[in-house]
């Protein structure tokens, strides 16, 4: 969401006059868009900031925006004075206006902080002008906020109560972005299944998109068991524009710590949804979040977590160490478990995600896979894209021609080897050895 949130404010910036530059030290303003889920996500902040402030000039504008922003305004104003603006993730359509308050007190010789981190009657989306796609792939937000307070999350906090976008303006913002050659839409929210702005919610949103011409690819993230509906699952089954992956996470296999983690449901519950969602497409990609160490794991429920993992087997998996969160009901909970415990409970967990993942990449070589190429790779030649179910694709081209040609195009790529994050392969059939 943190892309999406950046790319509309460079939308907004560029229509009052400024452009983007590759190079930090050539900037008038820089904004760094910040994430408060973690600690390590925020304390990132500061060390960019201390950097920053060596290579700025005095006339550099430099504005904090994002979650930790809307979270920590006196913890930045405290450590980094030298911040102009601060302004927080509902009101990043007024940027403009507040960058221009601090340029013109720069001017005057008197900088002031200039904050924002109201959540405004007036929605942003209302005042956010045209999105523009940047290639074949592109975000799009159509819910924020989230009102189910897990025990261990600032999102409710930071991004406040949960929002759906209307359903014209969504609409139009994938016709905006279709027009500008974005053949893939990742439908967007901290509880996007949550989506209520259409009578079938998500499903409905869905299956009026998957009719836009142009349209070749839908994804969303991020969901929460609880919002799977039945009419969810089905449009995996009969939509074909729907890519056949889903981030669906759990964060534990224990039912006494997803009571405690207030997730408002049990493990049973998760497995069921899997179930249906594998006899609508068999072959469904999955992916789940993990937190280990939270307040109250023992070994005992950390082993629950690792035979869900076991039972459920996933494509690929995003795991932490339990953060604690100032604000959160588990950051002062009984039961805090030490560092070294969760450190040592994470790797044991990412060692069978890994082997999970590439056991599924390694079912592909051999096989012919549409590959959207979205991308240069890094070596010169290479393109890179991803499949239906999200695996990362790099092919060798025959020079730097062709990669401008498949740029943007799904072709069917022959898969040749499979990695822990990767595939390679090739548009060339392979020569068979007689
Ligand atoms: N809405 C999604 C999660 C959004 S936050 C859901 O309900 O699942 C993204 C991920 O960050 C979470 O799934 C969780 O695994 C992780 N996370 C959030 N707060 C955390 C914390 N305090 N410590 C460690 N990981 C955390
Ligand atoms: Fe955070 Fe997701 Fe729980 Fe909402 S549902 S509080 S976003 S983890």
């Amino acid at each position: 969401m943190n892309v999406y949130d950046s790319a509309r404010m460079e939308d907004v910036m560029n229509l009052a006059g400024y452009m983007s530059t590759a190079n930090a030290n050539d900037a008038d303003l820089v904004v760094l868009n910040t994430c408060h889920i973690r600690e390590k996500a925020a304390e990132k902040l500061y060390s960019e900031l201390g950097r920053l402030r060596e290579a700025k000039s005095e006339k550099t504008v430099i504005a904090v925006a994002g979650c930790v922003a809307q979270a920590e305004q006196e913890e930045i104003a405290r450590r980094a004075p030298y911040v102009d603006v601060i302004v927080g993730p509902q009101s990043y359509h007024r940027l403009p206006k507040l960058v221009t308050t601090a340029e013109s007190s720069k001017l005057m010789g008197l900088p002031k902080r200039v904050i924002d981190t109201n959540f405004p009657v007036e929605s942003k989306f209302d005042s956010l002008p045209d999105a523009r796609g940047k290639g074949p792939v592109a975000f799009l937000t159509i819910q924020e906020g989230c009102d189910k307070f897990c025990s261990f999350c600032v999102v409710p906090y930071t991004r406040g109560a949960e929002f759906s976008r209307p359903i014209d303006s969504i609409v139009s913002e994938a016709r905006q972005l279709i027009e500008g050659g974005v053949v893939e839409i990742t439908l967007l929210g901290q509880n996007v299944n949550a989506y209520h702005g259409d009578e079938n919610g998500l499903a409905g949103l869905i299956r009026k998109l998957a009719k836009l011409d142009g349209l070749d690819r839908i994804r969303y993230t991020t969901s929460h068991p609880k919002d799977m509906s039945k009419e969810l699952i089905a449009a995996h089954g009969d939509v074909p524009e729907l890519m056949p992956y889903l981030h669906l996470p759990i964060q534990s296999g224990s039912n006494k710590i997803l009571s405690i983690m207030n997730r408002q449901h049990v493990v049973d519950d998760y497995i069921k949804v899997i179930e249906e969602l594998r006899s609508v497409r068999p072959d469904i990609a999955l992916s789940s979040d993990f937190i280990v160490g939270h307040p109250g794991e023992t070994e005992k429920d950390f082993d629950c977590t690792l035979a869900l993992v076991e039972s459920v087997r996933f494509a690929q998996a995003y795991s932490f160490k339990f953060s604690q969160r100032p604000g959160t009901p588990a950051s002062d909970m009984g039961g805090q478990v030490l560092e070294n415990v969760k450190a040592q409970r994470l790797k044991t967990l990412q060692n069978l995600l890994n082997r999970q993942q590439l056991e599924f990449n390694d079912q592909f070589p051999g096989q012919l896979v549409p590959v959207l190429f979205e991308r240069r790779g890094k070596l010169s030649g290479q393109i890179a894209g991803r499949t239906p179910y999200m695996q990362a694709v790099y092919v060798n081209c025959k020079g730097e021609e062709a990669v401008d040609n498949y740029f943007g195009k799904t072709l069917p790529v022959h898969v040749t080897q499979a990695f822990g994050n990767s595939l390679t392969g090739s548009l060339e059939p392979p020569v068979l050895k007689t």
